[in-house]
């Protein structure tokens, strides 16, 4: 029987073994690390140490593999004992938190833009993505996917609703309506309700009304500076979106301080790692923000598209760029590790969510259940209705699939075959992969439009291994020059 585990190297050269099945982390010697194909080979067939015989070191080869079979003896680590992967609940469950839990809906009220973002998702330039076009979500069928949002969580105590589009703001007499309306029948629970917006249609209006009604939020994305933000975020004509967003954030601390500093979230999105140094600097200097940081600071999507951004293109795929990242990156890390005063808040957001899984991982002795990590229990956590009324499981899923509408309610058949289709598709592979424990990856990474391709879902496989492999040795680096240093992860708190 296999072994599930991993082995990597801390910056300071340190060796390391991670095995999946106990969940455990070892710091082993160069020399097990050297030999372990031969050393873990021989746990099945001693003979295949005599491999080694003539090196020089055979005697302390031989010491190591007698630790390892010792660490083996005493459950440290395990051969591979999962045969099952599954879901982290049962249908049952499911359905029954889809008739009374669930806990965010999201309209995606216009796929029009005012804006012709390089890089947005809607450009045209991605595979598996809608394009921008005129349809908006009517208030009709807004009212309805209220309706039977309100009527399937009477026992969730937060009632939250965002607005997403392209533009939203472009429909805000819309919005001002539905959200007067969910007041109304959401009476005694908390309420938030979030519009995602590009930040160039702020007017009077909307900042009058935004400051007249605590429970709405909006999260505006801003990417640097006014040349870099204006390189990909731009009208049709090529005119830079920056200054309106500015001088619109302004006008919101002009007319009322608390409100900025309370309601108004940012979002960043960079194009390359390298680009990162010039955000934290923008971030940190840029008076209007007044020490705001992004709530999420997000890599463009660099997969499934038609190569459209000359950056994108060549990402990973010369030695050159592939040095330039990895040059880049080891600067941010760094930077991280001697950020002994949290004075650089981009780069917390940027490691801190990486490291949480490995940080929080439990000691397992193998015989426990195996859930798929990264899979929330759909719909419940979130709803997207697209503009004809048509259930979704998130916006970055894209909205090919169809699991119900605001008329007929869920298809329940369509999202059992969801989760039938996604565990036959990953349980084998999965029960044999050394990253199952700390697995992000969700629906979203399955799904080319509406089918599962699992040719992609194996190079997303092998790109979210590459990035663990990172995080592993990034966190024993940290462990080195302190044990507790990582303690204020235990208190971390990440909410979607
Ligand atoms: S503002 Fe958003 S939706 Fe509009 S083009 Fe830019 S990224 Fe796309
Ligand atoms: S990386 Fe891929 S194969 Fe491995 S556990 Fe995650 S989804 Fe499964």
């Amino acid at each position: 029987m296999e072994f599930l585990h991993a082995f990597f190297q801390s910056r300071a050269g340190n060796h390391y073994l991670y095995d999946a099945v106990t969940n455990r982390i070892f710091q082993i010697s160069e020399l097990l690390y050297t030999h372990r194909s031969v050393i873990f080979g021989a746990l099945e067939n001693k003979r295949d140490l005599f491999k080694l015989y003539k090196d020089p070191a055979y005697e302390s080869i031989v010491g190591e593999y007698v630790k390892i079979e010792n660490a083996l003896k005493q459950g440290d680590i395990s051969r591979n004992t999962i045969n099952s992967v599954n879901y982290s609940f049962s249908f049952g469950d499911l359905l029954m938190d889809l008739n009374d839990s669930m806990q965010h809906l999201t309209l995606c009220i216009t796929e029009e833009c005012n804006l012709r973002c390089d890089y947005c998702t809607y450009s045209g330039h991605y595979l598996y993505a809608r394009k921008h076009s005129n349809r908006s979500m009517t208030y009709d069928t807004a009212i309805k996917a209220v309706d039977f949002y309100n009527s399937h969580s009477m026992q969730s105590k937060k009632m939250i609703v965002s607005f997403y589009g392209g533009e939203p703001l472009l429909e805000f007499d819309k919005i001002k309506k539905i959200v007067s309306y969910c007041k109304n029948i959401f009476s005694g629970k908390e309420c938030h309700y979030q519009i995602t917006t590009n930040g160039t249609l702020l007017n009077d209006s909307f900042i009058d009304w935004f400051i007249e009604n605590p429970d709405v939020y909006i999260n505006v994305t801003l990417n640097g500076t006014e040349a870099y933000h204006d390189l990909y975020r731009h009208t049709s004509e090529g005119i830079g979106s920056h200054r309106l967003l500015l001088n619109s954030l302004e006008r919101i601390i002009d007319k009322n301080r608390d409100v900025y500093t309370n309601r108004v979230n940012f979002l960043c999105n960079y194009l390359t790692i390298s680009d990162i140094p010039d955000i934290m600097h923008f971030y940190k200097r840029e008076e209007t923000l007044q020490g705001k940081t992004p709530l999420f600071i997000t890599g463009v999507n660099d997969t499934d598209h038609d190569g459209f951004l000359p950056v994108l293109k060549s990402k990973r795929h010369t030695e050159e760029d592939t040095f330039a990242a990895n040059s880049a990156y080891d600067k941010l890390v760094e930077m991280y590790c001697n950020d002994a005063d949290n004075s650089q808040p981009i780069l917390k957001l940027l490691f801190d969510h990486s490291l949480l899984p490995i940080h929080r991982r439990q000691p397992y002795t193998g015989s426990e259940k195996v859930f798929f990590g990264g899979i929330c229990a759909p719909f419940t956590q979130r709803l997207f209705v697209n503009t004809a009324g048509t259930f979704n499981l998130c916006e970055k899923v894209g909205d090919y699939c169809d699991y119900g509408n605001v008329h007929d309610g869920f298809n329940l058949n369509k999202i059992k075959e969801l989760l039938l289709n996604y565990k036959n598709a990953h349980e084998g592979k999965c029960s044999s992969c050394w990253a199952v424990r700390l697995c992000s990856l969700c629906f979203i990474d399955a799904f080319a439009s509406d089918v599962i391709d699992t040719n992609r879902r194996d190079r997303l496989c092998i790109r979210f291994m590459e990035n663990l492999i990172a995080n592993l040795s990034l966190y024993c680096s940290l462990k080195e020059s302190s044990q507790s240093v990582l303690d204020y992860l235990d208190k971390y708190t990440y909410d979607i």
